[in-house]
């Protein structure tokens, strides 16, 4: 039995000294740690019925290690990114509080000893048992743990859970398919479940969530925040002087009505990059960050980072966050940054979480290229009053929750039960000529059988079976319902029945690998299913087909578990 702990002495040792980005993970351990605790006990009296499992785990941090180059540490105090670094030391904590049995390794050493293979050259495969239940890693860990323990690998793999800010779709995971249909890239085809993807945001139901958290205030805390927010005040989003460049027209029209700030790091003989009007801070420790931000009116970004945590930290600290929208949206097809990433995600702003999941009055997108519409928006947020605003998710209880939810149901290693009931050519042969019920005045599905006859997590409860128009993705069509994709409920939906129920007359079913299927091709009438249950996926469209979408209901604030999923 797993039992929640709020003391993070053990914590902080394991996570050791040595390296720029330990200290920053640390500092940022011990300041949240209260926040934490107090979350935890309202997580505990939440679950209190609940008997959670203490599991076995281990998180290699692979991009810190020494043997995939480091290039992070050294930039810690200079600019460079810290947003993994506020991920990670964030995922540490909550699987600590959440009271498992965790070991932490940044090095090859320890992961050698960790998982009780001999140090020595070449990979060595692990003969016995994996000693943990769960292990977290990236990419570069998932890269040296294979090098490590060569083809034993793949029979621990459905242990693995990878870290990955950006996202993975299935397309470009599937080393066949990858390779044939031009999905390869220097990251993907590791041939995991989708859902064993873990980003930053819920970029694509095809991936888990799991996020971060930003700081929460209390009761004065707000109060004061209101009282003391200084409406000519504006922070610009960028540590990096070359955020900046390009920008001066904008920054000439905002300097007309407000007073810039900014946190531009540089060294201490060369003045910042940055125009001389603005007040420039330097790189601040976090703590000094947020104070600054807790000032500010207005918290300004100029197209990069993409997706970072810091928006989240000025929305969470009252300021409206003014981000540019992208026409066309950036995506690894246009754009250098997202080049040669698994995704064929279209970015439509800076940080499409905030546009979409936020959205006004704390965050307003615009097109920045028209200056008439970007003078008088920065007029309209000088004169809106708004509240600090935090999702759940992003609050250490919705991680925990989650985080929690995750440990405990999310299982890639047991045989999946098979489906349909008897092994055939994907018909449905329960007990009724069909599973499904449609719902009144409506064409979503429903599971009609003995839901509880199969075990899915997600339960089938949640299931919701909509089509998709044609040239429409299913994570389109289920937001389009206000549902979400749920990319585990696939194998429920792969039967012809499906078809029937939709009211699709098929002149033909096929089964074949294609990351659009299950889909009903209108030109032919003919309704394919998915032969590859890891092409199942979220992610896709075509004009020459309707796909069929498996969707599910979310908790308010908490997208990533639906109503039934605690
Ligand atoms: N940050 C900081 N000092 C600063 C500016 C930013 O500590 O002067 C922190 C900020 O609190 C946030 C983190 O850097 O949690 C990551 O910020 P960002 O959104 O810029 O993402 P990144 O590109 O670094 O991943």
């Amino acid at each position: 039995q797993a039992v929640f702990q709020s003391d993070i002495g053990a914590l902080m040792e394991q996570v050791g000294t040595g390296k720029e980005s330990l200290s920053f993970m640390k500092r940022r351990i011990r300041r949240l740690a209260a926040q934490w605790a107090s979350a935890a006990r309202r997580l505990d009296d939440k679950l209190r019925n609940h008997w959670r499992e203490q599991k076995r785990i281990l998180v290699h941090v692979g991009f810190l290690t020494e043997e995939s180059g480091d290039v992070f540490s050294p930039k810690v105090l200079k600019g460079g990114p810290l947003g993994e670094m506020v991920q990670w030391a964030d995922i540490l904590t909550a699987l600590h509080v959440l009271g498992h049995n965790l070991k932490i390794s940044f090095s090859l050493k320890e992961l050698h000893g960790f998982l009780g293979v001999p140090p020595g050259r070449g990979s060595c495969p692990l003969t016995g048992p994996l000693p943990f239940d769960l292990i977290y890693t990236d990419y570069h860990g998932l890269q040296q743990m294979k090098q490590l323990m060569g083809l034993s690998l793949r029979k621990h793999k459905c242990h693995i859970r990878v870290i990955d800010t950006f996202g993975t779709e299935p397309a470009y995971n599937h080393e066949e398919y990858a390779t044939l249909h031009g999905y390869r890239t220097n990251w993907g085809y590791w041939n995991l479940h989708g859902q064993q993807y873990m980003t930053m945001f819920p970029h694509t139901p095809d991936n888990s969530f799991m996020g971060f958290v930003a700081e929460e205030l209390n009761e004065t805390e707000r109060l004061n925040i209101q009282k003391n927010k200084v409406k000519n005040m504006a922070v610009v989003y960028g540590k990096e002087a070359n955020m900046w460049k390009g920008k001066e027209k904008f920054l000439a029209i905002l300097h007309r009505h407000m007073e810039i700030h900014g946190t531009v790091y540089y060294e201490a003989q060369r003045p910042p990059e940055v125009p001389a009007f603005v007040k420039n801070h330097g790189l601040l420790p976090q703590q000094e960050l947020q104070q600054l931000l807790r000032k500010a009116k207005l918290f300004i970004g100029f197209g990069f980072p993409y997706e970072g945590p810091a928006p989240l930290e000025a929305i969470a600290n009252g300021c409206i966050f003014l981000q540019p929208k992208f026409n066309p949206p950036h995506s690894s097809l246009n754009h250098e940054f997202f080049r040669g990433k698994p995704t064929s995600r279209e970015v439509s702003s800076q940080h499409p979480y905030a546009e979409q999941y936020i959205g006004r009055p704390h965050v307003i997108t615009i097109d920045f290229n028209n200056s008439e519409e970007f003078d008088a928006t920065i007029r309209e947020i000088m004169r809106i009053n708004v509240e600090p605003f935090l999702p759940y998710e992003y609050t250490c209880e919705g991680m925990l929750e989650r985080l929690h939810a995750y440990v405990q149901n999310q299982d890639f290693c047991s045989p999946e039960a098979p489906f349909p009931p008897v092994n055939s050519s994907q018909t449905w042969l329960g007990s009724a000529p069909s599973p499904f019920n449609l719902l009144p005045n409506s064409r979503i599905l429903t599971w009609a059988s003995n839901a509880s006859s199969f075990s899915s997590w997600p339960p089938l409860t949640a299931l919701r079976v909509v089509a998709s128009l044609e040239s429409e993705s299913c994570v389109k069509a289920c937001q389009t319902a206000g549902l979400i994709c749920e990319p585990a409920l696939y194998r429920f939906i792969n039967i012809r029945e499906t078809f029937s129920a939709l009211d699709f007359q098929c002149e033909g079913v096929e089964s074949e690998k294609n990351h659009l299927f299950p889909a009903f091709s209108a030109e032919h009438a003919e309704c394919s299913l998915q032969q590859d249950p890891l092409l199942f996926s979220c992610a896709g469209s075509s004009a020459k087909y309707r796909r069929l979408c498996p969707c599910r209901d979310f908790r308010n604030g908490q997208v990533a578990l639906c109503k039934d999923c605690l």
